[in-house]
């Protein structure tokens, strides 16, 4: 079974985690100065200072999709929110993560699809550590966004059951029972 956007917006907030609305993907429910500047549809945080943001409470889950409908799920990510995660996009950004990872298989993490393809793995923050974004891109100019991330403090990433601006749907892949019963 699937839950919709919100559902899952309020079941996150009841797990304690750090979320935020995003704009949609499509851009539906959204102003025209929004669209006119927007450069990432379905991924830009729709409130201020959303680097600081607290686990935001049920009412005020509710109040988002009030006044955005569509929109999509982010976890802010760093030390503060007590997550970080790994951005996994395209053959190159696999390879280095079997490289860094000496093959060895990514068993403690959350795992959810992107629908550009790519593969998210969440983690908890290590303690006392520095969570800096960094990222290894791929120096092909002929390939498109193929990367390794590791996203911190300051970042934020998108949750599913969010959609992307290409139509297609975040997708954990586990743990799925816990956030699909
Ligand atoms: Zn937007």
């Amino acid at each position: 079974m699937s839950l919709s956007i919100k559902s899952m917006a309020l079941k996150y907030a009841a797990l304690g985690f750090s979320i935020i609305p995003l704009c949609p993907g499509d851009h539906s429910c959204m102003s025209d100065t929004h669209i006119a500047t927007c450069r990432s549809p379905g991924k830009r945080p729709l409130i201020k200072e959303w680097q600081n943001a607290e686990v935001p409470s049920e009412q005020q889950v509710e109040e988002w999709f009030r006044r955005w409908p569509s929109a999509n799920i982010g976890l802010v990510l760093g030390s503060r929110s007590g997550f970080v995660a790994l951005d996994v996009d395209g053959q190159f950004g696999q390879d280095k993560l079997l490289e860094i990872s000496a093959g060895n298989h990514l068993s403690d993490a959350w795992q959810f699809s992107t629908p550009g393809g790519g593969m998210r793995y969440v983690y908890a923050a290590p303690k006392g550590r520095d969570c800096r974004k960094f990222s290894i891109s791929d120096s092909n100019p002929n390939h498109i966004h193929s990367e390794l991330a590791f996203l911190g403090d300051g970042c934020c990433t998108v949750l599913p059951p969010s959609k992307h601006a290409n139509g297609g749907i975040y997708t954990w892949i586990k743990p799925t029972k816990f956030f699909y019963h």
